[in-house]
């Protein structure tokens, strides 16, 4: 008879370990607390538009496709991928750098915008292809025994991982300007991290965003959670929306059932954790976890305001991905690493996928999604009083620092995220929407593990374990914890590996 596995959360990494092991065999059944899949890769509807709650930028499509071939399937037969070309406009105060994946291109517009800059750019793909080569393989392993620490792959990513260098540092060996620095460690902020302080061992997040490009998807990257929702039932699996959890019960040092809300109980042979990690292991786990002070003792992520503007027009010509900087980038990145002030100089993301993709609002009108990082919640804000302000205050600087000009005059549907919101609403501990920080203390050995430490059969999926946030490293977590629960019970399986047509 076939293992019985219950998954608790239909995010990204729960619906990816979903997907596989019901192709393997297993008999799985993912609960999730909410009425819809994706958890913050999950569709947001505001009126008649529809949004992405989080991940607008896919990179490293190839760590998709493999997940979906692990699952007997092709991505591309369900969504549909468009390659972003050019991928983000970078704003700073006096200067604008358009980003794109054509390595000529690149280098011409880095040239315009930063002129005798272009060598450096090459040296940097060039030393960060070697750089990923190294360091890859460890981003495809459990670590959940010492002696991982020791191995060969390890060995050899040992001098870009074991450094106390940051991506700051990184980028001085390529680029004198600052700004320009900042095109390419800002992808820190994917981790929720200042470049100040992220390991170097991350600046090749950018070398894989400018040297694969970024992917935009139909209908938003909420799509691809839909997509695997639809590949698990057709594998087999059950899907429960709309059962919160309540608890996983223990027998000794194995998990036994999961106890829903509803006072169901699923007795199973495994369980895999996908909610929040801290937010878990202080609600869902009896007391068997961590005691809620040393968890608040962790470092987190920052958190993100969020506002998602339902508008009845379109700027045609307004990039579907732009960064506007803050004026002192750095006081930004300083008030967000305190915790402790919320910005009023702030850095903004402003997705425009309308111009790429006019689904997602009726014709005629567009959808905006704003994303500024701030404090998480260790700290407290009045965000209840102050959000309206905020807004007000980010809009503007949106309208003053490109081209909607009217931007507020066009809003017709609107909804606000806030810190708060995050941790209330969406189950983020201390609202830190990039999960736990990745500081070298808190990765590989040092990350709640795939198998979970103290316990035979609980498995932990998403941005809270290894290898960390981000959705290719989360759709990763959750193959490493599949393969790992497979091997508990011998069962074959066989490995799909794209990555070295890739990564040569
Ligand atoms: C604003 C924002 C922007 C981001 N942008 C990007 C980006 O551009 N690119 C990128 O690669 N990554 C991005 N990320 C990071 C990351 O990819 C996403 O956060 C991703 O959705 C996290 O996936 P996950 O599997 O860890 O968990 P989640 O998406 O958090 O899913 C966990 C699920 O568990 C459920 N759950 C919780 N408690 C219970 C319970 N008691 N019972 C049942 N179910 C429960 C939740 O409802 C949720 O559905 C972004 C994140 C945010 C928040």
């Amino acid at each position: 008879m076939s293992k019985k596995i219950v998954i608790v959360g239909a995010g990204p990494g729960g619906l990816t370990a979903g997907m596989i092991l019901a192709h393997r065999g297993l008999d799985v059944t993912v609960v999730e607390k909410r009425s819809r899949v994706g958890g913050r890769n999950a569709e947001l509807r505001v009126g008649d538009f529809s949004f992405d709650t989080g991940p607008t930028f896919l990179h490293q499509k190839f760590t998709l496709d493999e997940v979906f071939a692990e699952a007997g399937k092709r991505a591309d037969d369900y969504l549909d991928f468009q390659l972003l070309d050019p991928m983000t406009r970078l704003t700073w105060n006096d200067v604008t750098l358009e980003t794109t994946s054509d390595m000529a291109r690149m280098e011409a517009n880095i040239e315009a915008a930063f002129p005798g800059h272009g060598e450096g750019y090459r040296r940097f793909m060039s030393d960060h292809g070697r750089k990923l080569k190294d360091i890859y393989p460890c981003l495809l392993k459990p670590y959940h025994e010492l002696k991982a620490l020791i191995s060969p792959t390890l060995l050899k990513a040992l001098p870009h991982v074991a450094t106390t260098q940051n991506v700051m540092d990184v980028l001085a060996r390529y680029f004198s300007d600052d700004r320009l620095k900042l095109a390419f460690t800002f992808q820190a902020k994917y981790l929720g991290m200042s470049p100040w302080n992220c390991p170097a061992l991350f600046s090749i997040i950018s070398y894989i965003e400018y040297k694969y490009g970024i992917y935009h998807v139909r209908g938003g990257l909420c799509q691809i959670s839909e997509a695997m929702a639809k590949v698990f039932q057709q594998n087999g699996g059950t899907l429960r929306l709309g059962c919160p959890v309540r608890e996983v019960k223990f027998a000794g040092k194995r998990a036994a059932a999961v106890l829903l809300e509803s006072g169901e109980r699923l007795d199973c042979d495994d369980v895999i954790v996908n909610a929040d990690y801290a937010h878990a292991a202080t609600r869902l786990f009896n007391g068997r976890s961590q005691p809620v002070e040393a968890l608040e003792r962790k470092k987190y992520s920052c958190s993100t305001f969020m506002l998602y503007l339902g508008l009845d027009t379109i700027y045609p010509d307004e990039p579907h991905h732009h960064i506007i900087f803050a004026d002192d980038y750095a006081a930004n990145v300083s008030d967000i690493q305190g915790q402790q002030r919320v910005s009023q100089d702030m850095s903004i993301y402003v997705r425009n996928s309308s111009v790429n993709d006019p689904g997602v609002a009726p014709p005629g009108q567009s959808g905006i999604y704003v994303l500024v990082p701030t404090i998480n919640t260790r700290h407290g804000f009045d965000w209840q009083s102050q959000r309206a302000a905020y807004r007000d205050k980010v809009l503007e600087r949106i309208e003053r620092k490109t081209g909607m000009k009217d931007l507020r005059r066009h809003i017709i549907a609107e909804r606000i995220i806030t810190p708060d919101d995050w941790r209330d609403d969406h189950d983020v501990f201390m609202g830190a929407t990039f999960n736990l920080a990745h500081t070298l203390d808190q990765m590989l050995y040092w990350r709640p593990r795939n198998r979970m430490s103290g316990f035979d059969n609980l498995y932990l999926v998403g941005g809270g374990t290894h290898p960390g946030s981000g959705l290719p490293t989360i759709y990763e977590s959750a193959r490493i914890s599949s393969n790992l629960l497979c091997d508990s019970h011998s069962l074959p399986y066989q490995r799909v590996d794209f990555a070295p047509q890739f990564i040569d």
